[in-house]
């Protein structure tokens, strides 16, 4: 049956904490801990070149593997992490792990490019730079496949150091991209100040954007945009064939969501790609994802 043994204050105390806050597992030493511990990994998601059918790009996300929790999802943590003093050490280790295993692909034949997703708090620490370029060189990786994901959570702070960090990084050849775009601080204002070579529009314009005027009518003006601008435009959220038509339609050049693949663990991805169907020519793959 049940035993209940008496409860120390202390416990109590952590007790009634976890109650008032189901978040009190959540703090700046358990995440430093969980790095140590090894608890976090990447999955993949496959990035889809809409005219092509290729994949040439696959953005790496977080997940932690906690002992007591479980798997638990990037939105229930980075948050927090980026809130604090540990998106630094985080964003190393995931910059440092993606790109050893785009080398370790490399090894194996597949040239692929990877996205690495940043937030904008990273940018005011003028390591990060050095750490990603640093993680190339051991990888063999020319930095020109690698992508910085850019997602602004509150208005930039330090500004000034953030267009420092990225020039540098935009001038060893790495491409940065604004993320989630139109929604947030996700700005124009930012894309006018800042060296992007791609939007991300975020999914919520993009899932089941044909049933919506409105947003079929904002992704076209954010192509025009982009185009105007000369950066690559990607739709993320992709999660119909119908979805994949309209943003391959309005012109976007690249496509990424569950319609393709949902985010995919290392070892999945090269038996993945090896079935991905690829017949290159002028909107083929609309015709392939029919199937
Ligand atoms: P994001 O960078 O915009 O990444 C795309 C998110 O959309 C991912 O969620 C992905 O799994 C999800 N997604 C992709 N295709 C579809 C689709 O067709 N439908 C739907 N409903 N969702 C789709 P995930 O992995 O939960 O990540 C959420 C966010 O957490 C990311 O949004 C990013 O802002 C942040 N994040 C993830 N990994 C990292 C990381 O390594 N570092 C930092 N700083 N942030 C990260
Ligand atoms: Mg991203
Ligand atoms: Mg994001
Ligand atoms: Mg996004």
């Amino acid at each position: 049956g049940l035993m209940f043994k008496p409860l120390h204050q202390s416990e109590l105390d952590r007790t009634l904490a976890g109650l008032r806050d189901d978040r009190h597992w959540l703090t700046e030493a358990a995440v430093m801990q969980a790095l140590d511990q090894d608890e976090f990994l990447l999955e993949y998601q496959p990035l889809t070149d809409v005219r092509s059918g290729h994949i040439r790009s696959l953005e790496s996300l977080i997940r932690w593997r906690h002992p007591q929790r479980g798997r638990i999802g990037p939105d229930q943590f980075i948050p927090f992490v980026e809130a604090n003093r540990v998106i630094g050490p985080v964003t190393q280790w995931v910059a440092e792990t993606a790109i050893a295993q785009l080398g370790a692909w490399s090894e194996m034949g597949l040239e692929l490019n990877i996205a690495i997703n940043a937030s904008a708090r990273n940018l005011s620490d003028d390591s990060l730079a050095e750490t990603i370029l640093a993680a190339c060189e051991r990888a063999g990786i020319p930095p020109e496949r690698v992508t910085l994901e850019i997602t602004e959570t509150a208005a930039m702070e330090r500004f000034e150091d953030a267009v420092a960090t990225l020039s540098r990084l935009r001038a060893s050849g790495m491409h940065l991209a604004i993320d989630d775009f139109g929604t947030g601080y996700s700005s124009l204002a930012q894309l006018r100040r800042l060296p992007f070579s791609q939007i991300k529009i975020d999914r919520s314009l993009v899932t089941n954007c044909q049933q919506s005027h409105s947003a079929l009518q904002i992704i076209s003006t954010v192509v025009d945009l982009a185009r105007s601008l000369g950066l690559r435009c990607i739709a993320e959220g992709v999660e119909t064939k119908e979805d994949f038509d309209a943003v391959g339609n309005l012109g976007c050049d690249v496509a990424q969501g569950y319609l393709i693949s949902r985010p995919l663990p290392a070892d999945q991805l090269p038996p993945w790609l090896a079935d991905w169907p690829v017949i290159p020519g002028p909107r083929r793959s609309v015709e392939l994802l029919q199937n």
